[in-house]
């Protein structure tokens, strides 16, 4: 080998003098396989050797090695916020390689629905407002739902909430989250229909095979469908913590006894040294218990602010007093 050869080869170790196809070969072997992969690095080989193919004419290869540049950063920094620009230049091509492979190629189309709904995902996160989010979640399900029985392929690699693994299992979970917003987005005009919401989340959820927000939704369904009447206004009310609500209160064995002769309702006071009352009710005395408060706390800052004033004029006082004779006893 001459000296001009070895020079090249030195260059070609270090990544000088690489053609288009080495600088994408360079992103396998020193990023994607090694163990464990350096995505940062083979992220900027792939998207080195863009510009190159680019500079060859080769624009096949340029959208392939742009393709896995913005695969890996995604895999790489999480940032659901790519998902856009990733599923944009991944439509033009039919076959990718898979994750972490450099030669075992998959479908585009399967990858670019999972992508669809992550974004659908991820833009329900974003809603100001349940109803919104209750139509994202739903179009992540229907999207993740076609997929059927397939394998997710990059969802495992994002550390997302709820199941990654298959797509099936990932549907239920969106459309369990989707009635879960939905019944919140309903429960202020109809607790009823609330509670039917959290009925349908929670049997996703539990398809899904989600422990915690089966959980979570058990216990909103035992809330939402809980009904007692208010101590105050005697109306019967459903949903407890959201139209009736347990005040501390006064309650003794004598009280339960004047509810069972009347036939009314024991709910009212079944939670010791607590009552029942509506959130009407409940509202209306602490708004007024407000109010005296604030004019009380009002008074005893008057009050209290002429006493300050009084004692500082009194120390202003002895403090001249206190100059005056400490100039006469200087003099002498
Ligand atoms: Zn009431």
């Amino acid at each position: 080998m001459g000296i001009f050869d070895r020079v090249k080869a030195v260059g070609k170790e270090v990544g000088i003098g690489l053609n288009a196809q080495e600088q994408y070969q360079r992103a396998y072997e020193k990023g994607v396989l090694l163990q464990p992969p350096d995505y940062p690095s083979a992220v900027k080989h792939f998207s080195k050797a863009c510009e190159m193919f680019l500079q060859e004419g080769n624009e096949d290869m340029a959208r392939l090695a742009k393709a896995n540049a913005t695969l890996y950063e995604l895999i790489d920094k999480r940032n659901l916020d790519t998902l856009p620009e990733l599923i944009q230049v991944l439509e033009p091509i039919t076959e990718v390689p898979c994750i972490g492979s450099q030669d075992e190629m998959i479908q585009t189309s399967p990858l670019i629905a999972e992508l669809r709904s992550l974004q659908y995902e991820q833009q329900a996160k974003k809603c100001g407002n349940y109803a919104d989010m209750t139509l994202e979640y739903m179009n992540a399900a229907e999207g993740f739902m076609k997929l059927g029985n397939a394998p997710l392929h990059i969802s495992e690699r994002l550390q997302l909430e709820g199941p990654v693994e298959k797509a099936m299992l990932r549907a239920f979970y969106c459309e369990g989250l989707s009635d879960y917003y939905s019944a919140l987005s309903v429960v202020l005009s109809s607790p009823v229909q609330a509670h039917d919401h959290m009925q349908k989340a929670a049997s996703c959820f539990r398809q899904a095979m989600v422990v915690d927000w089966s959980k979570t939704v058990d216990d909103h369904i035992a809330k939402v469908s809980s009904k007692s009447h208010c101590w105050m206004c005697g109306r019967e009310m459903q949903g407890e913590d959201v139209f009736f609500k347990y005040y501390p209160a006064e309650t003794e064995d004598y009280h339960t006894q004047l509810l069972e002769s009347s036939s009314d309702d024991l709910r009212m006071i079944d939670n010791a040294g607590h009552v029942t009352v509506c959130t009407v009710c409940g509202s209306a005395i602490e708004n007024q218990a407000d109010r005296y408060a604030t004019m009380r706390a009002d008074e005893v800052r008057a009050w209290a602010n002429q006493l300050f004033n009084q004692t500082n004029d009194v120390l202003t006082n002895h403090n001249e007093r206190l100059r005056a004779l400490e100039r006469v006893a200087h003099r002498h």
